[in-house]
């Protein structure tokens, strides 16, 4: 088995999680009838929820209550609860004072709230009315798609170094003045980080305001907006320890008073008529419809679960476990590490590689059934960024957080050299385009069957071609 070496000169070990997750102790079922404590390396998809986290959704069952609406005791708890998360938010991210905090289902409905808002801006240049958002095209579909189907849209490729794509995006902004730079904070395939102020700067200059796709950088980095000029920034719940299903849009107040409500509905509304309606102001305008509360009060518990960590302890876990990733699979003979930037040194913890005539499908489900480790493979819905990378069948991503620990990078690397050598020990065979193990005798949960009935493992799992 191929080792990692651990430095000696930190002052912490990287042997045991840094935050307790719910399912950290989880063991899984092997295809060859064995059981192994699961290596969860999927964190960048959707991370586990913190343990804090869970106690707190687990409080407010008991008070669950209409929000805004009841005169109930209950209720009052609820809209509370509620109003006083969009303060833990805007400060996990450094807002300003007067920025909106609205709560989204996730970060792709945080786009596509802000580019509704977008089609509705006068940037005051004649004849252009509403101004499009560039991009480089290294993003995830979600802040690519919202942008690409609205007028103005330009994306600009990505050249090797960060420099060269900085001066690539300044000249496109004074060949044509646009209303919005959208810009990932970290990338979801490789994981680096651009150099969010300089490109606030740089947007700004040209008179462009700055999104920032936060899914991936939030949950790994703490995040400045006031000092780093971000005017939009948008962030997943899913993705940073809490359960699925909220997410946030942070940002300038006027552009989102500017729009109509973005789901027209009950709560959005100053005063309706049968022949139309005054939206409300703030962030309820674009919240109609009843909040996901347990969603959102999990959301904030985490911004403050991550928030009392002392300063850098989180990203200094992370920089040493994806240090240790990234030299033992280099180690490995084959193995290629992408990167899209020479000159990107920051990278939060997500690694994407490649074997070289290996299907990465293979390569995870064999992860999976033969070592109980979960990665991710395919395109990353990022499919221009793999096309870029020259990896276009796509490839497998392991991304680590809280709950990850040096012993669970030394699996994946073992488990790697193993397939080197010796390839699969199991066989497979392709069905519905994914590889599935056959025999395959490993059940769902008891508890899982009693609800859904006997089924097989995997469960339409792995990556649909298309994502
Ligand atoms: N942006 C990035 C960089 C992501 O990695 C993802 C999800 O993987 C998204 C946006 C979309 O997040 P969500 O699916 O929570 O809307």
């Amino acid at each position: 088995m191929s080792s990692v070496s651990v430095s000696q000169d930190e002052s912490f070990s990287v042997d045991e999680p840094l935050l307790p997750v719910s399912g950290g102790d989880l063991t899984v079922p092997l295809v060859d009838g064995g059981h192994t404590p699961y290596v969860n390396l999927d964190y960048a998809a959707s991370a586990p929820c913190l343990r804090a986290v869970a106690a707190r959704v687990e409080a407010l069952l008991p008070y669950s209550a209409s929000v805004h609406r009841g005169a109930g005791y209950a209720s009052q708890v609820c809209t509370a609860l509620f109003e006083s998360a969009r303060e833990d938010v805007r400060r996990f991210i450094g807002g300003r004072a007067g920025d909106s905090v609205v709560f989204t289902r996730n970060t792709t409905d945080a786009v596509n709230l802000l580019a509704h808002c977008l089609d509705h801006v006068d940037t005051g240049r004649p004849g252009q009315g509403a101004g499009g958002a560039v991009v480089f095209d290294v993003e995830h579909h979600a802040n690519l798609l919202p942008w690409q189907r609205r007028p103005g849209f330009r994306c600009v490729p990505a050249a090797p170094s960060m420099a060269e794509s900085l001066a690539a995006l300044a000249a496109e902004l004074r060949a044509r003045p646009a209303a919005l730079v959208a810009v990932t904070g970290a990338s979801n395939v490789p994981g680096e980080v651009p150099p969010i102020a300089e490109i606030a700067e740089l947007a700004h200059r040209h008179g462009a305001r700055l999104f920032v796709d936060a899914a991936q950088l939030a949950p790994h980095r703490r995040i400045d907006m006031a000092a780093d000029g971000i005017d939009y920034l948008a962030f997943s719940g899913h993705k940073l320890y809490a359960p699925f299903g909220a997410g946030a849009l942070v940002g300038r107040p006027d552009w989102l008073d500017a729009a109509p409500g973005y789901l027209a509905g009950g709560g959005a509304v100053r005063e309706v008529t049968v022949a139309g309606v005054d939206w409300a102001d703030g962030p309820a305008r674009h919240e109609a419809g009843t909040p996901n509360l347990p969603g959102v009060v999990a959301l904030a518990a985490a911004c403050r679960e991550l928030s009392a960590l002392p300063a850098d302890r989180l990203r200094r876990h992370e920089e040493r476990l994806r240090g240790e990733l990234v030299e033992g699979l280099t180690a490995l003979e084959g193995v290629r590490v992408h990167r899209i930037w020479t000159d990107v040194q920051d990278a939060v913890g997500v690694v994407t590689f490649s074997l070289p005539g290996h299907d990465p499908a293979l390569v995870s489900a064999c992860l999976a059934a033969e070592h109980g480790i979960g990665v991710r493979a395919g395109r990353f819905c990022a499919h221009p960024l793999l096309a870029r990378l020259g990896v276009p069948e796509g490839a497998v991503r392991a991304s680590i957080g809280v709950g990850s620990t040096a012993a669970d990078v030394r699996r994946l690397v073992g488990a790697l050299a193993d397939y080197l050598r010796s390839g699969p020990r199991w066989t497979y065979v392709r069905r519905d385009g994914q590889w599935v193990p056959t025999p395959d005798e490993r059940r769902l949960p008891g508890w899982v069957e009693n609800i859904v009935g006997r089924q097989r493992v995997p469960v339409g799992a792995g990556t649909p071609c298309g994502h």
